[in-house]
């Protein structure tokens, strides 16, 4: 049988029985046709993954209890990813590779370029959600609502590093930044349309912001999110 792995917003320890909301139900009982004694792992972004049976299975809900941890919680670095939204498919794309490479925190921001001036925050929580379940993780990243990029920075985290991708750096070979393991760290990547001047003129001002290339072509904004990521995470994460 598939292990199916399950979000619960719900304490975890072993006998701690955890009620069941009418989809999760409709998930494990009609879809995936499990019941009473199957096994299931849960997991709350914070305990860890937990190995549970089935000890209720109705339609409109059900029950599971936990019996013992089968993997420990493995939180991310803290790095949040800041993105301005693109077309709603490559958003949920970003928001799910996102979660598969390990950030703290998913950070909508409206650029002066950018084209959506809406995001569906629960949406792509649920999103989020649904890329931890499959790949295995135990931490669900929190999407942020959207925030204008310049009141992003006028409230800046002094402390939080900004990995700034420049796209005008196709041509520049910067070495990547070295900093202190533990340090917060926050990438940002801009829309289709680029940043404008004025914010990279803004970015580049600020004494924690390194800008930085992602390699001589123009990227898109969801590829460069995975590339910016997964650098980030072999010089500066936990992929050592
Ligand atoms: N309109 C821009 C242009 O044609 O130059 C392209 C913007 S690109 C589609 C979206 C974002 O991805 C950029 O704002 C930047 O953050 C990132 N990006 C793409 N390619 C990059 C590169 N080679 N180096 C650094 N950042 C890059």
């Amino acid at each position: 049988m598939a292990n199916i792995r399950l979000f619960v917003d719900h304490a975890l320890a072993a006998g701690q029985l955890i009620p069941l909301t009418r989809e999760q139900a409709h998930y494990l009982f009609s879809v995936m046709r499990l019941g009473v004694g199957d096994t299931v792992t849960v997991f709350n972004g914070s305990d860890g993954a937990w190995s549970c049976a089935v000890v209720e299975a109705g339609k409109k809900g059900g029950s599971l209890m936990a019996e013992a941890q089968s993997a420990p919680q493995v939180t991310p670095p803290d790095v949040a990813l800041y993105f301005a939204p693109i077309k709603k498919a490559r958003t949920d794309f970003i928001v799910e590779k996102a979660a598969e490479l390990g950030v703290r925190q998913i950070c909508p921001m409206q650029t002066d370029f950018t084209n959506s001036e809406r995001i569906r925050q629960d949406r792509l929580q649920a999103h989020a959600v649904e890329a931890a379940e499959q790949c295995g993780g135990t931490y669900v990243p929190e999407v942020m609502a959207l925030q204008k990029m310049s009141t992003l920075l006028n409230g800046w985290d002094a402390a939080r590093q900004i990995l700034f991708c420049d796209e005008t750096l196709v041509d520049a070979q910067k070495a990547f930044p070295t900093a202190t393991q533990g340090q917060p760290w926050a990438i940002f990547i801009g829309p289709e349309g680029g940043f404008s001047e004025a914010e990279r003129d803004r970015l580049r001002a600020l004494p924690q912001a390194h800008p930085v290339s992602l390699g001589p072509r123009v990227l898109r904004a969801d590829t460069a999110a995975v590339a910016a990521l997964t650098l980030w995470q072999h010089h500066l994460g936990d992929w050592q």
